[in-house]
């Protein structure tokens, strides 16, 4: 009798047992089953002989959706080993690792793509008829060219405009079958490249020297080293052996600009993987990449999950950044997954970035990864010099003082761009009464809205809500309210007045809200179109822009004094990383900060020595305060509507745990945000010097955990390596 051991989309820590019909489908096969009166989509995960239920009592599945396998061996290790390091349902571990479409009990076989296309009416409308509707005319005049995939269109002329042009009967869904015959591995070329330093080749030859076989190499790199140049040379002895490589980036780091090099550097087609496609462009993407049929695949942090055929190698750029952990569900970080991967797929992985996270950098310090280091800028750049700006006791202009106007002046005056970076989207983070200092807040936060005069709006940042701008306060009826503090559309607004000959592009997530309009901000300021950019932490992310030559930092003294132990680690990342955009060509760059505290120990440490510098402090810091990565942590995070269920809840968590060997529980706190969208949120933080002691009292009291009293009541969560304590 064979028992199919199923994972079933069900938030519980086990597989479902069922009886297999007349054939025994393959493991990594999906099947339809009956689970009570629903009926799922679940994968078989291995086929066993007995079962821990009464066999009689069993039920069959109800069909068999794949002959071959949509999960291979090493993809199953995956999501076993996902289960079982954060404690996750495997069943929910499955449904992450599958494309939508394939959730949805899609054909895994190759599926046309769709594609917009003029339609016979559309080709005899006057482009002109159309100038009242400026987005409809330029998608009709862009079909005109070339047919265009939904997402793209979607994304770079909207919804509306779309449906208006299809309601119309100008255009017509057309689908395609995908050419995935052709055999890039016969198209491959590579072009001209630049000769590689002493550092570059080194990496290089490093890389090379380890391709059949599990190595992890840090790639610690300042900005502009010619990191990217490493990956793109130890990518083509891989390409040309007929392998495949796949490269992690961050969210915002998803860039044409990107794409192309890769593309542009060896001739083949590339596959993308971002959160803007449609859920059928996405499954082609899989599945060609799972039939070997792409040689580089780039995505963000889920294309971690994406099957190759012919695995050579694995690139994650960045790896310091956030965006590869998950924040929510299944909180896995990509990073620590891609080794997982390169260890069981038996290849090499590369970490690369200016500023290695702490636990990334120990490992290489310790010798457990191999560290590779490119010390100067490549070609002709030189590093940009950096300096703190006092503020204290100066009169401000929208957040800048004299100083540094008069500074923006002369970078502009020679023709360069200049970067401002301030950390808050919108006109002011609060609406104050100059009557009677009421602050109006959201009452489900306890935090006060930011002022948006764009959208008219008061927003609150940290759950969503909004309300219109009140004339008058609630409190006093006065009708003098006033902005305070500084956010981009105030900056923007400023310095347009002040500057008004330059013209200024802001590029934060109101602003640049989808990807494609991301896209055309960034090429429109390589192209020279602006010469002030002012945006938040997006403008950090490794973009190219070769004309600024000033960088200028606003206001980060918030995080100097931040209650979260990694907040330190994170701005010293995002002082370097936003240096690092200043002077990336020819011209020279600058770096200034401006703060209330110049003599910050942490501040003179990155400006005089530098981020290596820096880190290697940091860790010491850490370790002498036993915290990660020399002990490792798990966070149980409550919330409820009362303060006290979440406290209780923690609290009986807590209790369980004291009995564990080798981990300490810290706790119930109330979390840094201790109320959000009306619920009271605590934590419980475990620690220990050991990952395995750590691991092992997880799974040894994960489930009692869920059978406790308060579970139902209470909204909670495990999060294991938390990066996150807000
Ligand atoms: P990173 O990824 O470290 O930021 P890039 O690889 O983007 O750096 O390199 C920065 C710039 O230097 C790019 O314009 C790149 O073409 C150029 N570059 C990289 N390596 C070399 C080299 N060996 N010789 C000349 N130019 C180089
Ligand atoms: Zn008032
Ligand atoms: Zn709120």
């Amino acid at each position: 009798m064979s028992i199919l051991r199923i994972a079933l989309p069900i938030p519980k820590r086990q597989l479902f047992d069922y009886l297999a019909l007349d054939v025994i489908p393959k493991v990594g096969c999906r099947v339809r089953v009956s689970f009570g009166p629903r009926k799922l989509i679940g994968v078989v995960w291995e086929v066993g002989e007995d079962s821990t239920w009464e066999v009689s009592k069993l039920k069959a599945i109800q069909e068999v959706i794949d002959d071959k396998p949509i999960f291979d061996a090493t993809q199953r290790k995956l999501c076993s080993w996902l289960a079982q390091y954060y404690k996750h349902p495997i069943g929910d571990v499955v449904q992450s690792a599958m494309p939508v479409a394939l959730r949805k009990g899609e054909s895994s076989l190759p599926k046309a793509i769709e594609y917009w296309t003029v339609s016979e009416t559309g080709k005899t409308v006057e482009l002109s008829s159309l100038s009242r509707a400026p987005k409809q005319q330029a998608l009709l005049s862009a079909l005109q060219t070339e047919d265009i995939l939904k997402s793209k269109a979607k994304e770079q002329f909207g919804a509306a405009a779309t449906k208006a042009l299809f309601d119309k009967e100008f255009i017509t869904v057309i689908a395609k079958q995908s050419t995935n015959e052709t055999n890039w591995r016969q198209n491959l070329i590579v072009q001209d490249k630049p000769v590689a330093n002493v550092e570059q080749a080194l990496a290089i030859s490093s890389i090379e020297a380890k391709l059949a076989e599990f190595a992890c190499f840090l790639l610690d790199g300042i900005t502009g080293s010619g990191k990217t140049e490493v990956y793109l040379q130890a990518i083509e002895p891989v390409l040309k052996q007929g392998k495949q490589v796949l490269i992690l980036v961050p969210e915002i780091g998803l860039t044409p600009q990107t794409v192309n090099r890769f593309k542009y550097r060896f001739g083949i087609d590339v596959g993308v993987l971002h959160s803007g496609l449609t859920n059928n462009e996405r499954l082609q993407v899989w599945q060609k990449s799972a039939k070997g049929q792409l040689g580089i695949i780039i995505g963000t942090r889920s294309a971690i999950f994406t099957p190759m055929l012919a695995p050579g190698l694995l690139i994650v750029d960045e790896e310091h950044d956030a965006s590869y952990k998950q924040q929510d569900g299944l909180r896995y970080h990509a990073r620590d997954l891609a080794v997982v991967r390169a260890h069981a797929e038996k290849i090499p992985l590369v970490l690369g970035t200016a500023t290695p996270a702490l636990e990334t950098l120990n490992n290489a310090l310790t010798g457990k990864y191999l560290y590779l280091k490119l010390h100067e800028r490549a070609g002709n750049a030189s590093v940009a010099t950096q300096h703190v700006f006092d503020i204290r006791q100066q009169p401000l202009k929208f957040g800048i003082a004299q100083g540094m106007l008069d500074r923006i002046k002369l970078h502009l005056e020679q023709g360069s761009q200049v970067m401002l970076f301030i950390n808050r989207r919108g006109y002011a983070p609060a609406l104050v009464c100059h009557q009677c200092g009421f602050v109006e807040q959201c009452l489900r936060c306890d935090k006060p809205f930011t002022l948006h005069n764009q959208l008219y709006k008061l927003q609150c940042h940290h759950c969503g809500n909004a309300k219109g701008i009140p004339k008058s306060c609630q409190q006093c009826q006065s009708t003098e309210l006033t902005a305070m503090g500084v956010g981009t559309e105030q900056l923007e607004q400023g310095l347009s007045q002040y500057f008004p000959e330059y013209s200024n592009i802001r590029i934060d997530s109101d602003s640049a809200r989808g990807k494609s309009k991301l896209d055309r901000m960034l090429s429109s300021i390589n192209n020279n179109e602006h010469q002030i950019l002012i945006g938040t932490q997006i403008l950090s992310k490794g973009h190219h822009f070769p004309n600024v030559t000033l960088v200028l930092i606003l206001d980060v003294d918030g995080a100097l004094f931040s209650a979260d132990y990694r907040a330190a680690e994170n701005l010293a990342q995002l002082i370097t990383q936003l240096a690092g955009r200043a002077g990336r060509a020819e011209k020279p760059g600058e770096m200034w900060l401006q703060t209330h505290d110049p003599g910050h120990p942490l501040l003179q440490d990155l400006i005089n020595n530098g981020y290596a510098h820096f880190a290697k402090y940091a860790l010491l810091e850490r370790q002498h305060a036993n915290l990660p990565p020399f002990t490792y942590q798990a966070l149980f995070k409550a919330q409820a509507l009362s303060a006290q269920d979440a406290h209780m809840f923690l609290q009986n968590v807590s209790q369980l745990f004291s009995h564990a060997a080798g981990v300490s529980c810290i706790g119930p706190i109330p979390a840094l945000m201790e109320k959000r969208q009306g619920q009271y949120r605590m934590q419980l933080l475990l620690q220990s010097s050991q990952r395995s002691s750590l691991q092992r009292a997880l799974g040894h009291y994960i489930n009692q955990v869920e059978t406790l009293f308060l579970a139902n009541k209470v909204r909670w969560s495990l999060d294991i390596d938390p990066q996150d304590f807000s």
